[in-house]
């Protein structure tokens, strides 16, 4: 079960700290992995008891490499990654090895803080959370919905399909593709008329573990219908402009989310000749595709997948994008980090239109903290949170649409993916005028 990956390469300090003494434990925790194994295939869901969340910070560059030495472990998971000096890396440690991961860091000075002392407590915390909802008291319409909790994948493409039903002149589905198993990808469209208009994407959910950002885009979709006719911006722009929002991009992921294992990010296709499941589904554009902030190895949570838009919930929207012709914005929605972000991350190479986006990233963010004083950062992806190749805004804007963003939603790390649903809400609404923001200036500045 405990699999070293690059093992002919790791780095002779890491080896100093495992081996041969660090080697001892992990060999004797292979048994009891093998027991977690037989309890996951038991109870069918993975369980995180004594999982902690570490906040690593780095001092200098030395350190920052070491810390970039785990991420050859492929039974850590890092939520942030390790980039710079300045920017503090988490990672998720199985109970297994929390001890010999914490005396690596001991040894080389490397400070750290647990930020989750416990993971399976905050799930635990999630699910009662999510079971205290009576399941035969299901909404009848898309009043009934409960935006303040986190909802199955069922739910929301019941919710979808509802909300059409309601409102037949301004919202309809798009199935632009189907995921790998086979489920529909689902695009709601808020149009006015006309044809072929110019139009706003908006996905989230694409990591199917960034909850809050599901539960946004289903809040969003609600909130469009209710502003519709009523806030002027929002009304503006949908008569002149079409609004497309796919808010489950990883359906196979999410509903895997709730069955198997909460932190599940990645795809679901299998990889040919290797053990490991998914592709990391926003490395996989054909944007700097298999560069830095991307891996190759099947078992990584940012494999980038075998080639280029190889995942169909990739390529369903590329398709989409590339026949429409006329998107003008493309905003794809992640968690957690609070940040707002423009391309590139794959490059340092600023784009042209630098200025312009910063700009009005920064009008986003003073508007998204008016709301709930939510503090975020802004800037290009690869000054502001890291080197990632193959992003979807990247591949937007290299397809000619300027107004490419990122957000990276609440928080900055408490709870990382595990937001509480009571902060569904208040997340929906400083995003969503942020979004209003970008979408108006969009709108205003035709090109
Ligand atoms: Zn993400």
């Amino acid at each position: 079960m405990v699999q070293w990956l690059h093992s002919s390469s790791r780095p002779s300090h890491l080896k100093a700290a495992f081996s041969p003494e660090g080697l001892k434990p992990l060999a004797r925790m292979r048994g009891l992995l093998a027991i977690a194994a037989l309890l996951v295939a038991v109870h069918g869901k993975e369980t995180f008891e004594g999982h902690q969340v570490l906040r690593v910070s780095a001092k200098d560059n030395v350190q920052l490499s070491l810390i970039k030495d785990l991420e050859d472990l492929v039974e850590l998971d890092f939520w942030r990654g390790a980039t710079h000096v300045d920017s503090p890396v988490d990672v998720r440690v199985p109970v297994q090895i929390l001890q010999a991961v914490k005396s690596y860091l001991d040894t080389w000075d490397i400070e750290y803080a647990i930020m989750i002392e416990d993971l399976q407590m905050l799930l635990d915390a999630e699910q009662e959370q999510m079971r205290s909802t009576d399941p035969t008291d299901e909404p009848r319409s898309t009043d009934d919905f409960d935006f303040s909790r986190y909802h199955t994948l069922r739910e929301i493409y019941s919710f979808q399909d509802m909300l059409v039903a309601e409102n037949p002149n301004l919202v309809s589905k798009v199935v632009i593709g189907r995921s790998f198993e086979g489920r529909p990808l689902n695009v709601l469209k808020f149009s006015t008329g006309g044809s072929n208009r110019s139009a706003i994407w908006i996905d989230t959910g694409i990591h199917s573990r960034e909850w809050v950002t599901q539960a946004c885009g289903t809040w969003f979709a609600k909130q469009i219908v209710k502003d519709f006719g009523r806030d002027p911006v929002l009304t503006a722009i949908l008569n002149g402009t079409d609004l497309f929002l796919e808010t489950v991009t990883n359906p196979d992921g999410f509903e895997y989310t709730h069955t198997r294992d909460r932190l599940w990010r990645k795809t679901r296709k299998p990889t040919r000749g290797s053990r490991c499941v998914g592709v990391d589904p926003n490395r996989n554009w054909d944007a700097g595709f298999g560069g830095p902030g991307s891996s190759n190895d099947p078992c990584s949570q940012i494999y980038r997948g075998p080639r280029a838009h190889s995942e169909s919930e990739v390529k369903s929207i590329v398709d989409f994008v590339k026949s429409h012709g006329n998107i003008k914005a493309f905003i794809s929605i992640h968690s957690y980090s609070q940040m707002l972000l423009y391309p590139y991350g794959y490059t340092r190479t600023p784009v042209r239109d630098r200025a312009e986006l910063h700009g009005l990233a920064r009008r986003a963010v003073a508007k998204l903290a008016s709301k709930h004083g939510t503090q975020y950062r802004f800037g290009s992806i690869i000054n502001t949170i890291y080197q990632a190749s193959g992003g979807s805004i990247d591949w937007a804007y290299d397809q000619g649409v300027k107004y490419s963003y990122t957000f990276e939603l609440r928080d900055t790390g408490r709870h990382g993916f595990l937001l509480p649903a009571d902060q569904i809400i208040p997340t929906a609404e400083e995003t969503w005028h942020a979004l209003l923001v970008i979408m108006d200036h969009a709108f205003r500045n035709p090109y």
